[in-house]
């Protein structure tokens, strides 16, 4: 059984739901290293200035069982999901110290084992050693038309040729970075979710984890 499982990829190619989904399936931990940027962004926007080491120092931010995410004692798990925090989030990870502060944290997640972890650099610099990797894809046209039927099921107002934009300038930022770009490790497993159905993908990634 691999014990740590770290799945990669661009915005939108599934890894949270099918995470989310595997993690259920095999009483692991899920962890959303993307909220954890979300959350850093969301402070910054909030407190109106840009971010700093300042206000990274005593920065609190915990991921429960149920994947709710609490920014310094609060819950913010609906807040950071708006596009405004999505560019944001982009734009903070970017920055060599809110890397490092979140990387931290990540092993320190880790380091129990059993866990699902997904982000944009989880097996290339948080984890890894990880049992398993997967680089999760799908083409921008298909990924930008999920994240718009979840912004609308979550009744988030949305335009499905703006969230095109938005995911193509989100992918070339965290692809062209100097800092941890988003990029499949050499020894990761390569999954494109195009044309596969969300149980499809977390059935290989489960027979995958447990062969
Ligand atoms: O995965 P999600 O879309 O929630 O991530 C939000 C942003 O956080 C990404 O666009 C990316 O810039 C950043 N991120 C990152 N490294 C991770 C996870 C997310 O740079 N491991």
């Amino acid at each position: 059984m691999k014990k740590i499982i770290a799945i990669d990829g661009p915005a939108g190619a599934g890894k949270s739901t099918v995470s989310k989904i595997c993690a259920a399936r095999l009483s692991y931990t899920y962890i959303d290293t993307g909220a954890m940027y979300r959350a850093v962004a969301l402070k910054a926007l909030e407190s109106g200035k840009p971010v700093s080491e300042e206000l990274l120092r005593d920065i609190e931010i915990k991921l429960d069982e149920s994947a709710r995410v609490f920014l310094d004692g609060r819950e913010v798990t609906k807040e950071i999901r708006t596009p405004e925090v999505s560019c944001r989030a982009s734009d903070v990870a970017t920055l060599g110290y809110v890397r490092k502060k979140l990387t931290e944290l990540q092993r320190a997640m880790a380091a129990r084992g059993s866990v699902i972890m997904d982000g944009r650099d989880i097996g290339t610099q948080v984890l890894p050693n990880a049992d398993l990797k997967i680089f999760l894809t799908a083409t921008v046209e298909e990924r930008a038309r999920r994240r718009y039927e979840e912004l609308k099921a979550k009744g988030i107002a949305a335009d499905l040729a703006q969230v095109v934009k938005e995911i193509t300038l989100r992918d070339k930022q965290d692809s062209e970075r100097e800092i941890a770009p988003l990029a499949q490790a050499a020894d990761a497993i390569l999954l494109d979710s195009t044309h596969l159905t969300i149980e499809e993908v977390a059935a290989e990634i489960l027979r995958l984890a447990t062969e």
